[in-house]
């Protein structure tokens, strides 16, 4: 076979040749721009031709604090298809952790936000790298402290539409990175390669998958500096997809409304953007039918959102599992032929699995010890390897041993059933102790977020003298029911499905349960905040 090199080039070329009518629909905070993949494609060329001015050489990084929308997918390709790499920064991270990142990637140059400004002006004095600011907006370039920065479209109106990308690169060159959103330490950076990209790309279009295709108008919710919105915009590209891009502080209104004007068929996003969503259609009426399918992931989609979704809305639900350092898609919920004579509920207790291993990709689990567990009830710890599985993080030295053997240890713990259903049953450091025993937080959780009064449920570990630890619940109520919720309604509904051990020792009701820079329950926090109320 010939040994072409995959390269992210071949991606926008493609959507410039063959799919130049296709629509990018995309929300500023002025409002909605279209563009078709024809002026989409002129302009990354646009902007691919301005790097050199700044001295970027092939290698170096560019950095994007942005929202999702035209311009952020402009750089998603201008920067890797000139032989540079994309560094996406998450921009909910602290001001300390994203200098971190900065100055740690060398980034030379970085492309940000209007709004966004306001957080780099803080943190100016620290950066190291940066040599300019490139600034995106519809407006004016607003007052800053900032120098030099450079006004987008200005700029961009002066490149050359007829740049042509550097193709003269090996498959294996860098194209895009990422840092974990840290819960300890500093963040972790990825390097995500061209034939990653491309490869990852290829498995969002497999049809048992998220057979994301030309046909689709797909809007990821997930922010592009969250792994990439995994993925979704680089293979929509590709297949020539319409897309929707949601823009800054968007509302669960405006994502329906999203939804319902530009007939969106697929969307990506972590279970509280969903849960989110729910609310706004329980509330007021869309027309949300275009959807097929609503992807959920980043954490455990709970079972009783999933049946709402589907049976009372009829949208599609499709679990998928993966982590940054995986570019991110492992394992997704299609079930199999034959799974369709299961009852409705048979049928929900697998898709509330996080689902099976996609093609390309293998996976694992071990024991404590070490051994490999075989397929069934057992749980161990998910190891993963694949040719879009990271395998370093970018200049560490640390050893706290992710990557060993060939495989990616994912601190993951997890069940495999007889059908090959991947089950997380806990991040290692959630799960609970108790008597030596393990209890999953994630299982009483999307029990509790079945009971109808419940919003959102977080269950964490407290010390306990005798047991080491016991699983106490975090609740927050929906409104209309914040008056007549008892903690013994709580626990009586959990009873008849738990053992007696696995049963919350209290219930908290909470306003609201902290979360991560990119929607997770943030436990370390809450672990933080029960402390505090127990003392009291
Ligand atoms: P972090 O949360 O550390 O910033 P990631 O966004 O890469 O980084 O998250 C990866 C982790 O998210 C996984 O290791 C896993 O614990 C969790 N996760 C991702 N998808 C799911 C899912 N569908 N169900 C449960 N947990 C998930």
């Amino acid at each position: 076979m010939m040994n072409t090199p995959l390269l992210m080039t071949q991606m926008i070329e493609r959507a410039e040749k063959y799919f130049p009518k296709k629509k990018v629909i995309s929300r500023t905070d002025r409002g909605i721009h279209t563009l078709t993949y024809k002026e989409i494609a002129e302009r990354t060329r646009r902007l691919a031709s301005c790097f050199e001015q700044f001295g970027i050489e092939t290698g170096d990084r560019v950095g994007t604090l942005a929202w999702n929308h035209h311009r952020h997918l402009e750089a998603y390709f201008a920067i890797p298809c000139s032989g540079a790499v994309l560094h996406t920064i998450n921009i909910r991270l602290s001001p300390q952790h994203i200098a971190y990142i900065i100055n740690h990637a060398e980034d030379k140059l970085l492309l940000v936000d209007a709004d966004i400004v306001p957080l780099l002006e803080a943190i100016k004095d620290n950066l190291t790298t940066v040599k300019g600011i490139i600034i995106m907006t519809d407006g004016e370039l607003p007052e800053t402290t900032l120098s030099p920065v450079f006004h987008y479209e200005e700029l961009i109106a002066k490149g050359n539409p007829a740049f042509e990308f550097v193709t003269d690169l090996d498959e294996n060159a860098p194209a895009g990175m990422c840092y974990t959103s840290a819960t300890t330490g500093n963040p972790k950076g990825v390097v995500y390669s061209h034939r990653g990209i491309v490869m990852h790309s290829m498995a969002l279009g497999l049809a048992d998958m998220a057979a994301l295709s030309e046909r689709d108008v797909s809007m990821p919710v997930v922010p592009m500096f969250h792994v990439n919105a995994w993925g979704l915009p680089f293979a929509g590209v590709w297949f020539g997809t319409d897309q929707v891009l949601p823009g800054p502080y968007f509302t669960p209104k405006i994502l329906a409304e999203l939804i319902e004007n530009h007939k969106v068929t697929l969307s990506a996003g972590v279970p509280t953007i969903w849960l989110g969503l729910l609310k706004e259609l329980e509330e007021n009426t869309y027309d949300t039918s275009s959807l097929r399918a609503v992807i959920c992931g980043g954490s455990a989609a709970p079972k009783g959102m999933i049946k709402t979704f589907e049976q009372k809305h009829g949208i599609p639900f499709m679990h998928a599992y993966g982590m940054t350092e995986t570019s991110p898609l492992v394992i997704s919920s299609s079930l199999k032929s034959y799974q369709d004579e299961l009852s409705d509920e048979e049928k929900y207790e697998l898709k509330a699995k996080q689902g099976v291993v996609v093609p390309g990709i293998e996976i694992k689990i071990v024991g404590k010890d070490g051994e490999v567990k075989p397929d069934g009830k057992e749980m161990g710890e998910l190891l993963i390897r694949g040719p879009w599985i990271a395998s370093e993080y970018y200049k560490d030295d640390r050893t706290d041993g992710a990557f060993r053997d060939g495989w990616l240890y994912t601190g993951d713990v997890v069940t495999i059933d007889e059908e090959g259903f991947v089950k997380i049953v806990d991040r290692t450091k959630d799960l609970i102790k108790s008597g030596g025993e393990w209890i999953s937080s994630v299982d009483l959780e999307n029990t509790l977020m079945a009971h109808e009064a419940v919003f959102e449920a977080a269950v964490i570990a407290v010390p306990h003298e005798k047991w080491a630890e016991r699983p106490v619940a975090c609740i927050v109520l929906k409104e209309q029911y914040r008056d007549s919720v008892t903690k013994d309604d709580i626990i009586d509904f959990l009873t008849p499905q738990f053992a007696r051990w696995w049963l919350p020792d209290d219930v908290l009701f909470l306003n609201e349960i902290p979360k991560t820079s990119v929607g997770k329950f943030l436990k370390r926090q809450l672990r933080q905040q029960v402390k505090e109320i127990y003392a009291k």
